[in-house]
């Protein structure tokens, strides 16, 4: 069975929902521990937040095929890991906001995997004992400031850089042979359509190598790398990434003078 967790604000609480089968209910409880299934909940009216609230994104560069071609670089012997904090999360419709003089801004369509339970040391072919569900993540980034030079860490985790959501999804087969699409599209065009087919770490061997440097907490996420079709956002863009089995996640791009300070 497949089932969507949503966060809502309820009755100015954030609280998850349920879809199983199309109905919506609310939880009782931790969905990461003891948690019962609640009253169905009207409609999909309610403003959605960011399915979760990481301690950390534990982020792969360079895990497609198909990107390492575009960006002409061999492949990794092994993962290449950064981490976007938690302050640059942000939920579905929430707005990306430029920083000032920072230059081009690229959006990077992502597979991300929640993890269900504290894991450290996980082996490889028990990885997926710690995946709660996945998620879609767009991994903004800052691709001035990137190429030159300036880390990894300080060109992605602008406030607003890591929109996660709309769901997460459990129950789909994300290490199957077919593999699930992944897509960025900007204004409605398409610029990224890949497939985690693409993949050069699968899920497994990230969290296994993932895990044996650093504890992975519940809620967190590993996201799993962007494919080929990266580009630039501009003030006024619609952004969505969408990622097979769990939905859409839409954001609009504003420039740091449209917003108050
Ligand atoms: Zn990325």
């Amino acid at each position: 069975m497949i089932e969507r967790f949503f966060r809502i604000e309820h009755l100015g609480q954030p609280r998850y929902i349920v879809e199983r089968n199309g109905m919506r209910r609310l939880v009782d409880g931790d969905i990461f521990g003891n948690y019962n299934i609640g009253a169905p909940v009207a409609s999909d009216t309610q403003r959605l937040l960011a399915p979760v609230s990481p301690s950390k994104i534990v982020c792969v560069g360079l895990n497609y095929k198909d990107h390492a071609a575009e960006v002409k670089k061999p492949l990794p012997d092994e993962p290449l890991i950064f981490i976007k904090p938690s302050t640059s999360v942000v939920g579905p419709d929430e707005p990306i906001v430029l920083p000032e003089n920072v230059g081009r801004v690229d959006h990077e369509a992502e597979l991300g995997v929640v993890i269900g339970r504290r894991a450290s040391r996980v082996r490889e072919n028990e990885a997926h004992e710690y995946v709660f569900g996945i998620t879609c993540v767009n991994d903004v980034t800052a691709r001035d400031l990137q190429i030159q030079g300036a880390g990894y860490t300080r060109a992605k985790s602008f406030d607003t850089f890591a929109p996660v959501g709309p769901c997460i999804a459990r129950g789909i087969d994300y290490s199957g042979a077919q593999g699930l699409t992944v897509e960025g599209l900007v204004n409605g065009a398409r610029r990224q359509f890949s497939s985690t087919r693409e993949l050069i770490f699968g899920i497994p061997a990230l969290i296994a190598f993932i895990s044996a440097n650093m504890t992975l907490l519940p809620g967190d996420i590993v996201s799993t790398g962007t494919p080929a079709g990266i580009g630039p956002l501009n003030a006024g863009d619609r952004v969505t990434i969408k990622v097979e089995g769990v939905g859409e996640l839409t954001n609009t791009v504003r420039s740091t003078d449209s917003i108050d300070r």
